[in-house]
């Protein structure tokens, strides 16, 4: 089944959210999604493409990987021109590529925290996969306005072993139709869908209730 990389963070953060907002299309917003979303929509605010020399800057950039069956939106991607570059058909000369993925704040280790990372990640692969490249991934941070550079090529083993688990993980959950329980010990402080969640409540399977609604 195909996977929007947005969800992966979902599913990392907790398997129960990642089904109540794939399987049930529940969503709730709370203050940082909010502020995620406004940091978004500046960088989405209509497609932007900056040609300053030497450089040109796509925003929300549609990325796909079919043989992965992924696909998502980069915020930004940025063609370096650089003869050790690949050579990009539609833009007509040799370049690097970068991933730029933006978030609202930074973690206080000053690291990126691995649910971004992976996000990056996976980005990235699509990204290698339609240009033929070996491309980095960035993620800028609204509130130091850093930039801060991802070991994605360096640490290529251990991502991709970690992806592939968190698929292959999203697609059972996705052909059981169920949603999840919650796991013990998940954090729910944070989380946007509190109130719709009822974490209490023990995993049900969507087409098993909508069975039995058909059948009364
Ligand atoms: S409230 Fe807790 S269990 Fe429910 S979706 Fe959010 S994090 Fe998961």
């Amino acid at each position: 089944m195909t996977v929007n990389i947005r969800s992966i963070q979902h599913y990392m953060y907790c398997p129960r959210q990642f089904g109540l907002l794939v399987l049930n299309q529940d969503w709730s917003e709370n203050a940082l999604v909010v502020m995620a979303n406004i940091m978004h929509e500046r960088v989405h605010s209509g497609k932007h493409e900056i040609h300053s020399r030497g450089k040109i800057e796509l925003s929300s950039v549609s990325l796909y990987h079919d043989e992965l069956d992924l696909y998502g939106i980069a915020d930004c991607i940025e063609f370096v021109e650089s003869k050790a570059g690949v050579y990009i058909e539609q833009l007509g000369d040799k370049f690097d590529v970068n991933i730029v993925e933006y978030k609202p704040r930074q973690p206080v280790s000053g690291t990126a925290n691995e649910t971004d990372a992976i996000q990056v990640f996976a980005q990235k692969l699509c990204a290698d996969y339609i240009w033929n490249c070996k491309s980095t991934g960035y993620i800028y941070y609204g509130d130091t306005h850093r930039r801060v550079k991802l070991h994605l090529n360096e640490e290529y083993d251990k991502y991709y072993t970690l992806l592939q688990r968190l698929i292959s993980e999203m697609n059972d959950i996705l052909e059981s139709g169920s949603i999840p329980a919650r796991v013990k010990g998940q954090k729910c402080s944070g989380c946007s869908l509190k109130d719709v969640c009822m974490p209490q409540n023990k995993k049900y399977a969507v087409r098993s209730l909508v069975k039995e609604e058909q059948s009364i």
